[in-house]
């Protein structure tokens, strides 16, 4: 391909509304461009990247025998009803309605349409264990979408559903796409780390996530720094401490509880401030609002309560915080002076590491006035203890009980599910089994973030200068760079040179454009081709012709008759993963 031909617009300039350096380097390398909020246009340049993840995850999932299919964007309303998503996906569901005003919606992920499908087409035991999937077009109305691919309203997913006759097959199925999986991101150049994770509104008991680390990432993960142990922290573990409830010395007199006055004081920090005590020593107390009833929340001090396990404790299907209008009718106190002393008719969870904890701080339900010495076996009626908090940065692992968490920051590429028989019971989908009996078909799910490997990906492997590609998912392998164009003798050798590339099927961009040769450096190295062939005018005169390797940054004068066997013993190599170093 000529770069006068391509349309491959590189800017200068870093555009003014992207912050992750993937968001703008997809940007100026001529990738993608921004048609509204969250919408992109993939350009030439990008569409390449796209179709080489693409043949990687089609070939890793034809290899673990699963087949490709393509299901309609377009889905009548009623599934999601049947299966009782259309409420849990809320303001993310892109809907319409139609002419017959009939509402549609513009599917989100696909697990009622492939129930829906498997439903009529899949009757016998014979006809499983079956493995489908498809990459498609996805919308999500997202409240804020930003980082431009990595949080997008309409992303490209390859999403699979397995079907099985029990569980002990399902096991399989989720098996063969975790290691699918494995090595499909390993292929695409991703470090990532594959973590236990919540099931959420997907549903089911097992589930993982896969992450890769990058600064930027909106997910958090927790990392032990001694085992194995990873997990999302909407599932890492907060277990009970192991001392257990403490009873109560009766041989000493109790403090008796004192109210202070915290005047327009209430937040942790400020009371703990105020107060001069450690914030450990206080007391959280808010208000939720669980299917129209209020529930008090209990935290220590700098903890933070997570919300999916707060969910899945309640088994909550419509959990929000309260509003301050809620709050003044069930605490009689504004909002920053709830707390539980004294709180009734109202279900109190407390987290796990507040049992047993006496002298502690909390909001007396009075407006700027806090109450200190609680006792949490003496003074509040707990309804129920259980894990509702964050696990923090150098908490004990909860695997291996020997070293501290490390708290990062990543990007999710890519969950699995064991959803089990959640849709197909919704939506009735039985098999026969050998002796003639109904049973429910057990499921599983797993999806990848196509065009957020690319964003992922970029996260991880850039310079000052811009992109360095890997082979695999690089959208040229060579560019040719004469440096000047005047030069007759210069671009019949770059012309010479560009037509044998594309006999032996290398696929090779031609930077053919009139333009200064410093321009063409920065252009090269922004767009990261990871071989560079510079042809110069000193160079030539002598013979000679100079091979760049993008990742190193490495150069090597070759004779120009041997510049392209040179290449292609390079391509050998850079085709092995992982990449070799040096030339
Ligand atoms: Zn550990």
């Amino acid at each position: 391909m000529r770069w006068s031909k391509i349309l491959l617009p590189t800017l200068k300039e870093v555009p003014a509304d992207a912050e992750a350096i993937s968001h703008i380097l997809m940007i100026r390398a001529g990738l993608i461009r921004k048609l509204t909020a969250g919408v992109y246009c993939y350009l030439p340049f990008g569409l390449r990247v796209l179709a080489k993840i693409e043949k990687i995850i089609r070939e890793e999932m034809n290899s673990e025998g699963a087949q490709e299919l393509l299901l309609p964007a377009i889905q009548p309303c009623e599934l999601w009803q049947k299966s009782g998503r259309f409420e849990a996906l809320g303001e993310d569901m892109i809907t319409f309605t139609d002419r017959h005003k009939k509402l549609n919606v513009l599917g989100p992920t696909h697990e009622e349409v492939i129930t829906a499908l498997v439903k009529n087409e899949v009757n016998s035991y014979r006809q499983m264990p079956l493995i489908l999937y498809q990459i498609q077009t996805k919308f999500r109305d997202e409240a804020r979408p930003r980082y431009g691919v990595m949080r997008s309203r309409e992303f490209i997913m390859k999403d699979a559903y397995s079907f099985d006759r029990d569980q002990p097959g399902l096991d399989v199925s989720y098996d063969k796409m975790y290691d699918a999986y494995c090595r499909i991101f390993k292929r695409c150049g991703l470090e990532f780390i594959p973590v236990e994770a919540d099931t959420g509104i997907m549903g089911g008991d097992t589930s993982h996530e896969f992450m890769v680390l990058a600064g930027s990432g909106e997910d958090k993960i927790a990392c032990c720094k001694k085992c194995e142990y990873a997990a999302s922290l909407d599932k890492a573990e907060c277990p009970e401490p192991d001392h257990g409830q403490r009873t109560i010395d009766h041989s000493k007199k109790p403090e008796y509880l004192k109210d202070v006055s915290t005047p327009g004081v209430s937040s942790v920090e400020d009371v703990a401030a105020f107060l001069k005590a450690s914030s450990d020593k206080l007391l959280k107390t808010i208000i939720y609002v669980n299917a129209d009833k209020p529930v008090a929340v209990l935290v220590r001090g700098g903890h933070e309560v997570n919300e999916a396990k707060l969910i899945r404790v309640l088994k909550s299907n419509n959990l929000e915080m309260a509003s301050a209008e809620v709050i003044k009718k069930t605490t009689n106190a504004p909002v920053g002076f709830s707390g539980p002393v004294g709180l009734t008719g109202i279900e109190i969870i407390a987290d796990y590491s507040l049992k047993g904890s006496r002298g502690l701080i909390a909001g007396a339900n009075k407006a700027d006035t806090h109450i200190i010495d609680i006792d949490m076996k003496r003074d509040v009626q707990v309804t129920r203890w259980a894990d509702i908090r964050s696990i923090k940065e150098n908490d004990l692992c909860p695997r291996c009980n020997l070293a501290g968490i490390n708290i990062q920051q990543a990007i999710e590429v890519g969950h699995v599910f064991k959803l089990g028989t959640k849709y197909t019971q919704s939506l009735g989908a039985t098999y026969l089994d050998v002796q003639g009996k109904a049973n429910q078909i057990i499921m599983g799910c797993y999806g990848i973030g196509v065009t957020r490997i690319i964003a992922a990906y970029l996260e991880q492997n850039h310079d000052d200068c811009g992109i360095i590609w890997p082979w695999a998912i690089s959208p040229f392998q060579v560019i040719i760079m004469p440096l000047n164009t005047d030069n007759k003798e210069i671009m019949q050798k770059a012309e010479n040179i560009y037509k044998l590339f594309i006999d032996e099927n290398i696929e090779v961009l031609f930077d053919d454009r009139d333009i200064r040769a410093g321009m063409k450096f920065k252009d090269a190295d922004l767009i990261g081709i990871p071989i560079q062939i510079i042809i110069g005018e000193k160079n030539l005169a002598q013979g000679i012709i100079e091979i760049k390797l993008r990742k190193t940054g490495q150069r090597e004068k070759i004779k120009s008759g041997e510049v392209v066997p040179k290449v292609l013993k390079l391509i050998d190599d850079l085709q092995a993963y992982p990449e070799p170093e040096g030339i």
